[in-house]
Parts: structure tokens; sequence; C-alpha cells
């Protein structure tokens, strides 16, 4: 993900979403000394450009908005290609856990578990509020519970070294999403009929599934709600667009915006501006797609 601050140039201030309640909310650091330097909160809104609607997008336009100031007129404006989860978000397994395929703990994992944590949460409690409200229209796809499955995720050796390395990473698991060592009984007891090379299964027991593109579209429900919340006549105001639009070039946006977040995954590579600039790698992805047979009675998939 990419900052990119841009020179501000006075634009006609839009409408605000109508007011509804005031809260109280923390302000942070960064966002208070934005609000302060960059403008006069009465003339024109502070604006923001994220480009990408996949997990960074989204997680970063709720974080705008949740940690801005009160007072201040807030702008959000998101830009996508193909709408929310266009990209490998909305393809992803969803597995979620704060470790490598070899269950090595990632770089900053324990912060990004807690947070990714809280993100859910706050997907889960729009969904429960927009279904339990009979005034509210039903999601058209039935979330329910199907955003998060917390059924834990097991990892199986498959040979001695790979046991080895196994064995070496879990040792620093954070104690709040833990790798436990079990059998081969142990893991068929959990996925039944399941087979294993190897005597030795590795099970995060709080690692969870969810579904990626239901998730995507909670959280942008969550920032519209926010939007709603946080916007009165008396303070700043919070406005959130959705654009569908394909960005070849940042200097498109120049003077249109104080900062632009690029969030483009993997194809932030193509902007003109960042071409062979970013240090990215990318790499092999599979995607399986799995029918039943027609004839199975078994409603269970093994693998
Ligand atoms: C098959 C597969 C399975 C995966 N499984 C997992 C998993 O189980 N667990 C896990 O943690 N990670 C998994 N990942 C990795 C994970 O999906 C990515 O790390 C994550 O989705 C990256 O999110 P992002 O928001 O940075 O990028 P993206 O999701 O790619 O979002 C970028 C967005 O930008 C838009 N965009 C791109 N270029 C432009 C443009 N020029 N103009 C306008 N819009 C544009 C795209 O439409 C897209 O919506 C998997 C990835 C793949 C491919």
């Amino acid at each position: 993900m990419e900052l990119l601050l841009l020179p501000p140039k006075p634009v006609v201030r839009p409408p605000c979403y109508a007011p509804r309640r005031r809260s109280r909310r923390r302000t942070s650091p960064l966002m208070a000394s934005l609000s302060t330097r960059q403008h006069s909160l009465a003339e024109r809104p502070l604006r923001y450009a994220v480009l990408g609607a996949g997990f960074a997008g989204l997680s970063v336009a709720w974080h705008l908005l949740r940690h801005s100031p009160e007072e201040l007129h807030l702008r959000v404006d998101i830009y996508d290609e193909s709408g929310i989860g266009g990209g490998a978000s909305g393809i992803a397994g969803g597995l979620l856990h704060p470790y490598s395929p070899k269950v090595k703990l990632l770089w900053q994992g324990a912060e990004c578990w807690k947070e990714c944590l809280k993100l859910l949460k706050i997907a889960e409690r729009v969904v429960h509020k927009r279904n339990s409200n009979p005034q509210n229209v039903k999601l058209e796809w039935n979330l329910g519970d199907s955003i998060i499955r917390r059924r834990g995720i097991l990892r199986p050796a498959m040979d001695a070294k790979h046991l080895d390395t196994l064995t070496n990473n879990a040792q620093n698991c954070l104690p709040f999403c833990k790798i436990e060592s079990i059998d081969k009984d142990a893991a068929e007891a959990l996925v039944p009929n399941m087979k294993v090379p190897f005597n030795s299964v590795f099970h995060m027991p709080e690692a969870v599934n969810i579904h990626p593109l239901c998730y995507l579209q909670a959280l942008f429900l969550a920032c519209q709600d926010l939007v709603e919340e946080m916007s009165t006549s008396s303070f700043g105001g919070k406005e959130l667009y959705m654009h569908r639009k394909s960005i070849d070039r940042l200097c498109d946006f120049e003077g249109e915006y104080d900062a632009v977040i690029v969030c483009l995954g993997a194809k932030a590579d193509l902007l003109s501006e960042l071409s062979g600039r970013l240090p990215l790698r990318t790499c092999r992805g599979v995607i399986a797609h799995l029918q039943l047979p027609d004839n199975s009675g078994d409603p269970r998939i093994y693998l």
C-alpha cells in the first residue's frame, strides 16, 4: 500500500449526508495532525482517494472514517475497476491466521491478527444489525453465520523434514492463536475421513475461515453506516463514494485529492508512475473448482 500526498486545490463543498447523531470518538495523532495542518474545515472537505476495493482498500476506508476527528469534514472516494472484491481478495481461500504456510509467525503477526479480528466483528455486527431489524432491507446474500467459520485450521506435516520445520516454528506461536501438535487420530476426529501422510498434524484452534466476498460487502456496509452515524450538520460531515473506474495514472488525481492511497494489490505495478519502482514479487495461486457428482447424497467434501 502506498500513500501519496498531493497538493490540494480548492473545490466546491459537496453535499453531506443528513445529520444523525453525535458520538465521542478518539482521534489518532495522524488524523489530528492532518486535520489541523491541511485545511480550513469550513471551506472544503479533506478528500482521500482509495484505489482498490479489496481487503486493503476497504480496511483503509474504514480506518480513515473511523479514526478521523469528529469535526473533520472528510470525503473518501473508493475507485475499483471491478467493484468490491474484484481482485485477489474476492477469490481468496479465506484462511485467516497470523502464520506463514510453514506456521512461522508473520511480520507484525500479533498486531495484524488482533486488527483482523476487530474488522471481522465489525462486519458480523453490521450483518446481524441489518438482518435483525425488520425495517431494514434484508441483505440479498444470506450472510447469517457464513462470514466466518470458527472451526480452526489443520496443517499436516508431509514428511520428517517438514515436521521439523513446523515443530520449530510452532514454538513461537502466539498465546491467543495457538498451534498444537496432534496425531492422526485426533486430526481425523476433527475432519472425519481425512487422510494425512504423516502421523503429525498442526492444529490452530483459533484460526478462522472467512467468506471473502461476504466479508468485504459487509465491511463496505459498515463504512456506509459509519458515515451516516458520524454525519452532523454542525460538525464536519463524512462522505463515502464508490466509483467503478479503471485507473491508469496517478496524475489524473492531481489537485483533486489531499492524498491518494494505492491498494491495487498485484496490479499496483501497472500504474504508470509506479511501474518498475515497487519491490513487488508476484507468486502463483491455484484455484480449484470442486463439483460433487450429481448422484452424491453425501454433502461433505473430503480433500
Ligand atoms: C487463489 C488465491 C487464494 C488466496 N488465499 C488466501 C488465503 O486463504 N488467506 C490469505 O490470507 N490470503 C490468501 N490469498 C492472498 C490474498 O487474497 C491477497 O493477499 C489479498 O487479497 C490482497 O488484497 P489487496 O486488497 O491488497 O489486493 P486485491 O484484492 O487484488 O485488490 C485490488 C483491487 O484493485 C482493483 N484494481 C486493480 N487495478 C486497478 C486499476 N488499474 N484501476 C482500478 N481498480 C484496479 C482490483 O479490481 C481489486 O479489487 C490468496 C490469493 C489468491 C490469488
